[in-house]
């Protein structure tokens, strides 16, 4: 088995106790590329993360490769079908990171639309003058509509979360899923109408051929000036320069990114040149249990394909 980075003590216990096992001993830096095709040249197993391409030199790399498990959900990295020509089994790690994740887009949100972080800059510039009746005044959540594009584990939690807040739920999909509207009481809308309606929107689709640069100046100019955007999904759903543009004209009235279309992005990147952006750095599933939980299971997952155990979380 290779391993692409030195996982939580509980993950690489399970694969050790498995078989010969092969780190990238690094906590913080992804492995080469070079590193990566001589390492697994001789490997039955491969565990990757989202920072890996695994694209079809890799796996042309690896003529022993059976099984390849992601410590993630999104496998947008890995393709798909050089590892199906192959007869590789891919696994993910679905579920354990689905309410970490959205939390992490409510943070946004909320810091987003009651500009948290400009407040937070204002202090720390010794610039906070006298209480004043219009000083720093943001836009409401509560009671207002929610909106979620890719309504799937993630996106459902994050309109559950709606809920609490007397908001009223909207979601789109590819198509309806009637379970959605009976449980959380969402309601279909097209992607346009999703955007037209909501004061808040938040993608938590994946990425794929048909969602990438789904959001662009078209979209951008059918949200209410006041509506808060966040991303949780993947940076490329977002066409970035029209939102930096978008955001400029005041339409979205702010956002909240935590993912980038070009990972990881420097301090001279234009969306920082705008006041009214929150950002993270790709941490939607960054809380201690949850990254431990990921790992664990990415290492389950592994193990289980290798000895002809049965995973559920074969991605189809
Ligand atoms: P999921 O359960 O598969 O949900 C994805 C949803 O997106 C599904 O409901 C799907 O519904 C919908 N969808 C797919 N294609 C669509 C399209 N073209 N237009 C509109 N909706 C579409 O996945 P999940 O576990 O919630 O994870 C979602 C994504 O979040 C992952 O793929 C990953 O990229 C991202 N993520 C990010 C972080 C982070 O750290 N920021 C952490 C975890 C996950 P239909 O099939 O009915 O269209």
């Amino acid at each position: 088995m290779f391993i692409t980075r030195r996982l939580p003590d509980p993950a690489m216990a399970i694969l050790h106790e498995h078989g010969t096992v092969t780190v990238w001993d690094q906590i913080e830096t992804p492995i080469p590329r070079e590193a990566l095709l001589r390492g697994i040249a001789d490997v039955e197993g491969l565990l990757c993360l989202i920072t890996d391409r695994i694209d079809a030199e890799v796996i042309a790399a690896a003529p022993r490769l059976r099984a390849v498990s992601i410590m993630a959900v999104g496998y947008d990295n890995i393709d798909r079908a050089a590892l199906a020509a192959r007869g590789i089994t891919l696994t993910n790690t679905p579920d354990v990171l689905t309410e970490t994740t959205a939390d992490l887009a409510w943070a946004l949100l909320l810091a987003a639309a009651r500009r948290v972080v400009e407040g937070h800059t204002l202090i720390e510039r010794g610039a906070w003058g006298p209480w004043h009746p219009m000083q720093m005044v943001g836009q409401d959540i509560y009671g207002r509509v929610l909106g979620v594009v890719g309504a799937g584990r993630i996106g459902q939690a994050v309109l559950r979360r709606g809920r609490g807040f007397g908001m009223r739920l909207l979601y789109h999909n590819r198509r309806p899923n009637p379970a959605i509207a009976t449980e959380l009481g969402a309601e279909y809308r097209s992607l346009n109408d999703l955007l037209a309606e909501s004061d808040a929107v938040v993608v938590t689709a994946p990425l794929t051929a048909e969602t990438r640069g789904m959001f662009g100046a078209t979209q951008f100019a059918l949200m209410k000036p006041t509506s808060i955007f966040v991303n949780v999904a993947r940076g490329p759903l977002v066409r970035e320069a029209d939102l930096v543009a978008a955001l400029r004209a005041g339409r979205p009235w702010a956002a909240g990114l935590d993912v980038f279309e070009h990972e990881p992005i420097g301090p001279d990147h234009p969306l920082l040149t705008l006041p009214n952006v929150v950002l993270t750095p790709h941490i939607g599933s960054a809380s201690v249990a949850t990254r431990v939980r990921m790992a664990t299971l990415a290492a389950e997952n592994l193990v289980a394909v290798l000895y002809g155990r049965p995973t559920p979380n074969v991605v189809a």
